[in-house]
C-alpha cells in the first residue's frame, strides 16, 4: 500500500509536544512527504525568532518518540519496512538537526554542504544533489521557476548552484542580472557568478549574446559537460540545472549523463502544456530518474480588485500530477512583479512582499522549496544516499 503524508500526519497528532498538547495542535509538523514505505518529516519547535533553538537532547527524544509512534502506526496498518528521516528547522526555516537520514544529530545549523560519503553521490564532487528542471514545452516559465527555486533553497541556508543547460536559449544572464559582469577562468575551471546567495553558470556568458545558437547533438552534449565539470562548483547541498526544454536528444543526454536525484517538471495548466509534460515526465521515468514533482507555472492571475482568475484553467498540472501519481510541489500565480523582477535581474524581490506585488508570490515560491526540499529527503532514503538509522522492522 505505501504511507501516505495525511496518514502521517494523523499519526503525529499522538505524539506529545514536550510543553502539552501533541506536535500537530501545536502547529510543529512543517512538512510530510512519504512514498511507498519512505517518509521526511519536518518539525519546527519554534514560534518566533525569540525562542532559543531546542536543545539536541529534546529533538533527539522527540525524533524518536515520532519514530516509535509511526513504527507502531504503520505496522498496524501492515507496512512491514518503514524509513523515516525527522528533520528540525529553526524560525528562519534553516536545518538544525536531522535524524534518520544519515546524519549525526547537530546542534549547528548547518550553512553549507559537508563532505560526506554523500558528497560525490551526484558524480560532481562536493555536490550531494542534483535537481534538473524540465519542461515539455518551450516559454511555460521553466527558466523562472528554475531561478526560484534555487534562490529560495539558498534563503533556507542551503549551498546553491544554479547551471542554466538551456544552452539554446538561456536566460540567466538576464535573470540574474550577470549583464555587467563578466565571466573569469581560473586554472582551465569557469568560475561561477556570485550573485543573489547562488553559484551560477551560463552558456550565455560563454557566446555572443546577439548570435543565435546553433549546436548539433554531440556538440550540445560537449558544451554542456563543460559547464557541468570545469565549473569550480565548491561543495554544495544543491545543484539546479535548467534543462532545455522538450523531450529531445539535448535534453534527454544531459539528463542521462548526471546522476541526478530528480527531476522537477513545470507545466502551465492547459491541456496542451500538460500532454507534453507527461511527455517529459514519462522521459525522466524511462531513464531511470526520479520526479521529485510538478510545480504548475501561471497558475491563476490576481486582479487589482483582488479576485483570483483562472485564466489558463487553475489545477490542471495538479490533476495530471495526481494521474500520473506524481507528487506535486505547488502553483505560481501569474504575476506582472515577477516578470518585472526576472527582466530587471532581481530575483530575490519575489520573496519580498513588497516588491513581489503583495504576499502571494513570495508565500507561493517558499511552498515550493519546501515542498521540493521534503521531496528531495525523500528521494535521498530512497535511493540509499543516506543511511538510514531509524528503520522499523
Ligand atoms: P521557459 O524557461 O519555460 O522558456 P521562462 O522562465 O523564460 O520560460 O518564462 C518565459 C517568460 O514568462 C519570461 O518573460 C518570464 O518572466 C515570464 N513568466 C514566467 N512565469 C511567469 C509568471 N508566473 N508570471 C508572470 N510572468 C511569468
Amino acid at each position: 500500500m505505501g504511507l501516505s503524508k495525511d496518514q502521517i500526519r494523523q499519526w503525529l497528532t499522538r505524539v506529545p509536544h514536550p510543553e502539552g498538547g501533541d506536535l500537530v495542535a501545536r502547529g510543529c509538523v512543517v512538512g510530510v512527504a512519504a512514498c511507498d514505505q519512505h517518509a521526511s518529516i519536518k518539525l519546527s519547535l519554534v514560534s518566533g525568532p525569540k525562542d532559543p533553538d531546542p536543545s539536541p537532547e529534546t529533538m533527539q527524544s522527540l525524533a524518536r518518540k515520532v519514530e516509535q509512534v509511526v513504527k507502531a502506526a504503520a505496522m498496524a496498518s501492515g507496512e512491514e519496512q518503514v524509513v523515516l528521516g525527522v528533520e528540525f528547522i529553526n524560525h528562519a526555516g534553516k536545518t538544525v538537526a536531522r535524524f534518520g537520514a544519515g546524519e549525526p544529530p547537530a546542534s549547528e545549523p548547518r550553512q553549507a554542504a559537508q563532505p560526506t560519503q554523500q558528497a560525490s553521490a551526484s558524480g560532481i564532487d562536493g555536490v550531494r544533489h542534483i535537481i534538473a528542471v524540465g519542461a515539455g514545452k518551450g516559454g511555460v516559465g521553466k527558466s523562472t521557476v528554475s531561478v526560484n527555486l534555487a534562490v529560495g533553497l539558498a534563503r533556507q541556508g542551503h549551498a546553491v548552484g544554479l547551471l542554466d543547460g538551456d544552452i539554446y536559449g538561456p536566460s540567466l544572464p538576464t535573470m540574474l542580472g550577470l549583464d555587467a559582469l563578466d565571466q573569469t577562468v581560473l586554472d582551465g575551471a569557469l568560475q561561477p557568478f556570485h550573485v543573489h546567495g547562488v553559484k551560477a553558470v551560463t552558456m550565455g556568458k560563454l557566446v555572443d549574446p546577439e548570435k543565435p545558437l546553433i549546436w548539433r547533438g554531440p556538440m550540445a552534449h560537449g558544451a554542456f559537460t563543460q559547464l557541468t565539470e570545469r565549473t569550480s562548483w565548491g561543495e554544495l547541498d544543491y545543484l539546479v540545472i535548467d534543462l532545455p526544454p522538450g523531450t529531445g536528444d539535448v535534453p534527454l543526454t544531459m539528463a542521462q549523463s548526471l546522476k541526478l536525484t530528480g527531476a522537477v517538471i513545470v507545466c502551465t495548466p492547459q491541456k496542451v502544456a500538460q500532454d507534453d509534460a507527461v511527455r517529459a515526465a514519462k522521459m525522466f521515468q524511462q531513464l531511470g530518474v526520479e520526479v521529485l514533482g510538478v510545480v504548475e507555472n501561471m497558475s491563476f492571475f490576481i486582479g487589482d480588485d483582488g479576485k483570483e482568475y483562472d485564466i489558463f484553467g487553475r489545477g490542471g498540472a495538479e490533476k495530471m500530477a495526481q494521474r500520473l501519481g506524481l507528487p506535486f510541489l505547488g502553483s505560481v500565480p501569474i504575476n506582472m512583479a515577477l516578470r518585472k523582477n526576472s527582466d530587471s535581474g532581481d530575483p530575490l524581490g519575489n520573496f519580498d512582499p513588497a516588491a513581489a506585488g503583495g504576499p502571494a508570490l513570495p508565500k507561493a515560491l517558499e511552498t515550493l522549496v519546501r515542498n521540493l526540499e521534503g521531496q528531495v529527503n525523500l528521494a535521498s532514503l530512497k535511493q540509499g544516499k543516506s543511511r538510514p538509522s531509524l528503520t522499523v522492522r
